[in-house]
């Protein structure tokens, strides 16, 4: 197939990142100077929020990966580097997810890096994507935090408790929300291996993925894509789906090939801008699961 081959050409690199780049602009949040002081950095914009709604306003939480930049791709600066060197401490993902961390030791040294997720085995880094994971990850979390503001744990408990009680709501809003679709129509086919933990939660079978992997790094190979175009045939998927910064090109011919949608604005990996669609980490999910229920449906 000639789409096979052209499809060689293209690249996976995500579209340059903008936003303003000389200020730590914390995705979902006001513009804040880089210089300014922080208590804690969090790596993605999501666990920002989610380190706020425990930490309140005792601690000072910056984002350390600019808005609308792919984590996967992310490739940290030095002067990200003197940011967590400056905090008491570093919040990540972790399972994998922040692949530049592994060729980071070096300069993380002495850094207290706490990572909210444990890995599973499952190879989809992506935890957050079911609420129950981080809800039950909201205990390390307050740990941590209590462990550079002893004074504040109480604080960071209580918060912590309200914020758990809101992701339970969450969890229960995007049940009802998918009550109605039937257990044949939910089938999730995606950019990369993004929404395993979403699938598992909330009984949704993953197709397949255009990329290989849990990385938008990876390139799909003739073979895998030919395969792809079966499963796509042999589901019924009706569309693709992707994180709203994902490189769409190949996602698009495949779904041309293969006559489905592509639906391109997930907030995955993410918030949104604080005037956008997601601009919380519940938002994200409140959104996401919306934007699945009416691409199925
Ligand atoms: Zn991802």
């Amino acid at each position: 197939m000639l789409f096979l081959a052209t499809l060689a050409f293209f690249s996976c690199s995500r579209p340059a990142a903008f936003g303003a780049a000389g200020l730590g602009q914390a995705r979902g949040g006001a513009p804040r100077s880089s210089t300014a002081h922080e208590d804690v950095v969090a790596a993605e914009s999501f666990l920002a929020d989610i380190v706020r709604n425990v930490a309140g306003d005792r601690l000072v939480v910056g984002t350390l990966v600019p808005p609308e930049t792919d984590p996967h791709e992310y490739q940290a600066r030095p002067s990200d580097f003197a940011r967590i060197k400056d905090a008491k401490l570093f919040i990540v993902a972790g399972a994998g997810y922040e692949a530049w961390l592994q060729s980071a030791a070096g300069a993380l040294e002495g850094v207290d890096v706490v990572s909210l997720f444990k890995d599973d085995g499952s190879g989809d880094p992506h935890f957050w994507t079911d609420p129950r994971t981080s809800a039950a990850a909201l205990g390390g979390l307050v740990a941590a935090l209590s462990k550079i503001a002893p004074d504040a744990a109480p604080l960071f408990e209580a918060n912590a408790k309200r914020y758990a009680a809101e992701l339970a709501a969450l969890d229960t809003r995007i049940r009802s929300r998918f009550a109605s679709l039937s257990p044949d129509r939910r089938l999730l086919l995606t950019n990369h291996d993004a929404l395993g933990h979403f699938a598992a939660a909330y009984g949704f079978k993953v197709i397949g993925t255009v990329l290989p992997g849990s990385s938008t790094e990876a390139a799909p190979s003739a073979k895998g894509l030919s395969e792809l175009l079966s499963a796509i045939k042999t589901s019924g998927v009706p569309a693709i789906f992707l994180d709203v910064g994902e490189n769409k090109t190949i996602a698009e011919t495949v779904a041309s090939e293969a006559k489905v949608r592509v639906v391109t604005d997930l907030y995955i990996e993410g918030t949104s801008a604080p005037e956008g669609p997601a601009p919380t980490y519940i938002a994200m999910l409140d959104h996401d699961a919306e934007v699945i229920a009416n691409a199925l449906k």
